[in-house]
């Protein structure tokens, strides 16, 4: 096709949705696949918060909503920042998007220009360079591996900073890898921020999905200074196990919250309005089912880790956060498998999908050459049967 503009040469097709329909084909041949590629909780969203949205709906809540989210949906958001992390937001300073991902797609939209460098920690959730890249802008990765525990440090965002940056992209607990940063490690990188004029962009989407009793820091009240050119960003899907009613939000300086949401006002208008009526439920009501869900992904982490521990050739960090783990499968390429050489990730994956009959997403697009990521949003009987198919068919490798 010729027809078609510039920027659709600048980005790719998400390699999870690949696998993902990869995986669907095999399922549909009736064949029992193990899926570790899915990016999102296994649960069922919470029954008082289908409720709200059930109510909303008998209700006729069914037409165009202030462009920004309901008023009482961007309130409850600033009373949750004010109780969780003693933030002082107004309902000026919050934008309701289709989902996170909508909320990162507007405010970088809003705020680089052409050239203007994005710096993003590696590993990092696919879809940053990428929305980066459609806005024009230039992602500049700062890598990091099991010797940091998947942390930057503070001197190597110091080198990664320049004239240039636009923006700084946090993301803790971090997807693909869970780690999470400390307080100190957290105090170490604002250090460095606040020495330099741009923004920081947290994508803060699992704070509530943390293990062991780790304390998540928040950015901004670590370092009040930093509130002007600090946009938040998170999300009902995690969380709530709501990935399907495309809730996430932005907070921020009001400006720059109002030139998003000028860009929101010109593509999608506002979000769903029986989804704002359940986000708003999911956030001002009980929080037990929360703690359940995180339970959960403990035991399961846990259990996965020690798993894969358990293979020769791969070699696992446990993560403190997310539900993702990221092991490094670095010692098994170079092998081969099926007749094929592993010569990647992308081998592996396509490798155990064939022989094994589990999908995991290659580690390629969250910029890793070594590691592939499996998601533990799945039972424990699926994580058990997955790790012992993975066993078998690294040992058939020569
Ligand atoms: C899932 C995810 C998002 C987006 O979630 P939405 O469903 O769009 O709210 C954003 N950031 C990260 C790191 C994620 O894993």
């Amino acid at each position: 096709m010729t027809l078609l503009a510039e920027r659709t040469k600048l980005i790719k097709p998400s390699v999870t949705l690949a696998i993902a329909a990869k995986a669907g084909k095999l399922r549909a041949e009736g064949i029992d696949v193990v899926n570790f590629s899915a990016g999102e909780p296994d649960f069922d969203t919470p029954e008082h918060i289908k409720a709200a949205a059930v109510e909303a709906l008998r209700k006729g809540m069914t037409k165009y909503t202030d462009v920004k989210g309901i008023e009482p949906l961007r309130e409850a958001i600033c009373e949750k920042y004010r109780r969780e992390h003693d933030l002082a937001y107004r309902k000026e300073d919050v934008l309701v998007s289709c989902g996170a991902k909508h909320s990162l797609y507007n405010v970088l939209q809003a705020v680089v220009n052409p050239g203007d460098e994005v710096v993003i920690p590696a590993p990092y959730w696919v879809s940053y360079s990428d929305m980066a890249l459609l806005a024009g802008g230039v992602p500049k990765l700062i890598p990091s591996n099991e010797a940091s525990g998947f942390r930057i440090k503070p001197e190597q965002l110091q080198a990664a900073l320049t004239p240039r940056t636009r923006v700084f992209l946090l993301n803790s607990p971090c997807n693909p890898t869970g780690a999470t940063y400390s307080r100190d490690e957290l105090l170490g990188i604002v250090g460095v921020l606040e020495k330099h004029n741009c923004l920081i962009l947290a994508d803060d989407i699992y704070e509530k999905i943390v293990y062991d009793g780790f304390q998540v820091h928040n950015i901004v009240t670590l370092c009040p200074n930093l509130r002007e050119r600090t946009i938040i960003v998170n999300g009902v899907s995690k969380t709530y196990a709501m990935t399907g009613w495309r809730i996430g939000y932005a907070l921020g300086p009001s400006d720059l919250i109002a030139a998003a949401g000028k860009i929101q006002s010109q593509s999608t208008s506002n979000p769903t309005s029986i989804a704002q009526a359940a986000a708003l439920e999911a956030i001002r009501g009980k929080q037990d089912e929360v703690t359940v869900m995180a339970r959960e992904f403990q035991k399961r982490r846990d259990v996965i880790v020690d798993k894969l521990n358990a293979i020769d050739g791969i070699t696992c960090r446990k993560p403190e956060g997310a539900f993702y783990v990221f092991p490094n499968i670095g010692r098994l390429l170079g092998k081969t498998g099926l007749g094929k050489k592993l010569s990647s990730p992308c081998d592996l994956a396509d490798y155990l999908l064939e022989e094994a009959k589990v999908a995991g997403v290659p580690g390629e697009d969250f910029g890793s050459n070594e590691h592939i990521r499996f998601s533990y949003a799945t039972s424990l009987q699926d994580i058990e049967k997955g790790c012992a198919r993975i066993r078998e068919a690294v040992l058939k490798l020569s």
